[in-house]
């Protein structure tokens, strides 16, 4: 009986009798400016909480408003049966910025423009359009009445590094228990060919400053004497790494660092991932490398040092001979899994202060590292109802980007995370023309169904794999707080 309703047959006639209802609500998602990153936008993020709010009640859902320091996030809840296990699908709702005025918009970013089966507006596809995909992937499932619990937890802050995220969740561990967590915020590698992350790359943020005077000075006067810190800076960042080859020199900076296993590296082959594609997709005009799996490998494997901005001196037309009195650069550094951010941080502010005693350090933010669940049922679940829906099986690749909230819902939730993208490429991630389309759509529908089917079918969360070794790896802390309380037992016997 349940199967009759999840057959291809089956979500094929209800991703079709779904798509009027899909685009008006995914319209109505976009239309709502949710800029995380703009302090003017928090009228537009409160709208958007009530839209989901009511959305998930429109869907027969509980929905719940959680407050936190910053913005809020909004759960939703279907069946609460102590017999079946739970799945919990987490999306974010805000998104990045976006102006026709000053970047090559074809269309309004705010404004919902439909194109044969191309659905264009900021959020589109980062991170509404995979959302409200899973939403009906839940309509599905509860027609097919499935035995299994479902969750959405829509966060409104990932686009700034899900500041409030931890707090927000923490405070309400008891009614966010949950067996299970699959993410839907990822981007496959090439149309057609699903991937699943098995890893995000963390980030840590630094800053550089340096200050040997007060004002600018005459470099015809006092040039020749005087130091530069413009100069200082960047000769201690080109001491820092090699700019030609990305190499880090810093001492420690690769500690703990895993290279990709075979299995990984046979993955990342069969990805679809083209030097050329990759180079047209972000607009390149040459890269450090021209070899497809060593691109591979530095975007999703290895850690980074970047220089994202210096600020000092003249900037404005011409010369002007002045020696600026200060300078400061912005750095990152993209983390891999089983790196340290602590002692990455360490490693660096030993180098500095051994190389330019007067250059200070600032440690900005940071999004640890995740390594992700490759084996086990869920994984599997994962794959099959890829590979259902998609023809294909999904080939398990690294994300090169971080989401903090992964972390933290294995941390607080003590539960495995899983992750099921439909983003493509194409669909312009953080750019212009920001897109989705209704074959990712409709296949992630069928795919969501299939996957709370599949979990259905698991039973109760003793049969799902633990968190992994990764947790323990990284020296993740057991839960405190509300979080222990509201981890099932069962669920957290993972305990390696
Ligand atoms: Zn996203």
């Amino acid at each position: 009986m349940i199967a009759e309703k999840l057959t291809r047959e089956a979500l094929t006639a209800f991703a079709r009798e779904s798509r009027e209802a899909f685009e008006a609500l995914l319209k109505e998602f976009v239309e709502v400016p949710t800029v995380s990153v703009d302090p003017t936008k928090k009228d537009a993020i409160r709208e958007g909480a009530k839209l989901a709010a009511e959305t998930i009640r429109r869907f027969g859902g509980e929905a719940r408003v959680l407050d936190t320091p910053g913005n809020p996030i909004v759960s939703g809840s279907w069946g609460s049966n102590p017999d079946w296990p739970t799945v919990t699908v987490y999306n974010h709702l805000d998104v990045q910025p976006a102006s026709r005025e000053t970047e090559p918009w074809e269309t309004e970013p705010f404004v919902f423009t439909k194109r044969g089966d191309r659905y264009l507006g900021r959020g589109t596809t980062d991170d509404k359009g995979p959302a409200l995909t899973a939403l009906f992937g839940i309509k599905a499932a509860l027609e097919a009445g499935l035995p299994v619990n479902l969750r959405v937890l829509w966060e409104f802050e990932e686009e700034i590094g899900s500041p409030s995220f931890e707090r927000g969740i923490s405070a309400a561990a008891a009614e966010l228990a949950t067996d299970s967590v699959l993410v839907s915020d990822t981007i496959w590698i090439a149309r057609g060919k699903p991937a699943c992350p098995a890893g995000l790359r963390g980030l840590q943020g630094l800053r550089l400053t340096l200050e040997t005077g007060t004002t600018d000075q005459h470099s015809g006067v006092c040039g020749g004497a005087a130091r530069n810190p413009i100069a200082e800076l960047m000769k201690l960042v080109s001491e820092c790494f090699d700019a030609t080859t990305g190499r880090v020199k810093v001492p420690g900076f690769y500690d703990g660092v895993v290279p990709p296993t075979k299995q990984e590296l046979e993955d990342f082959r069969r990805s679809g991932f083209t030097v050329a594609g990759f180079k047209k997709d972000h607009l390149f005009k040459s890269l450090r490398t021209n070899d497809a799996l060593d691109v591979m490998k530095r975007i999703w494997a290895m850690p980074t040092f970047e220089v994202h901005g210096v600020v000092g001196g003249y900037t404005g037309p011409g010369v002007k001979t002045v020696i600026p009195p200060r300078a400061e650069v912005k750095i990152s550094c993209r983390l891999v899994p089983n790196q340290s951010a602590d002692k990455v941080v360490k490693a660096i502010a030993r180098f500095v202060k051994a190389r330019n005693k007067d250059v200070q350090l600032h440690v900005e933010g940071r999004l640890d590292p995740y390594k992700g669940v490759t084996t086990g049922p869920l994984a599997d679940a994962v794959k099959r109802s890829m590979k259902f829906a998609f023809k294909r099986e999904p080939v398990f690749v690294r994300e090169g980007g971080s989401i903090g909230a992964v972390v933290t819902m294995e941390k607080v939730l003590k539960v495995p995370v899983v992750f099921m993208g439909l983003s493509l490429p194409e669909h312009g991630y953080h750019a212009p023309n920001e897109n989705f389309d209704w074959e990712q759509a409709s296949g992630g529908m069928a795919a969501f169904a299939r996957y709370f089917a599949e979990v259905a079918a698991l039973g109760k969360p003793s049969r799902i794999a633990p968190p992994g070794k990764a947790a323990a790896a990284r020296g993740a802390k057991p839960a405190k707080g509300p979080a222990r309380k509201a981890a099932r037992p069962a669920a957290r016997k993972s305990g390696k």
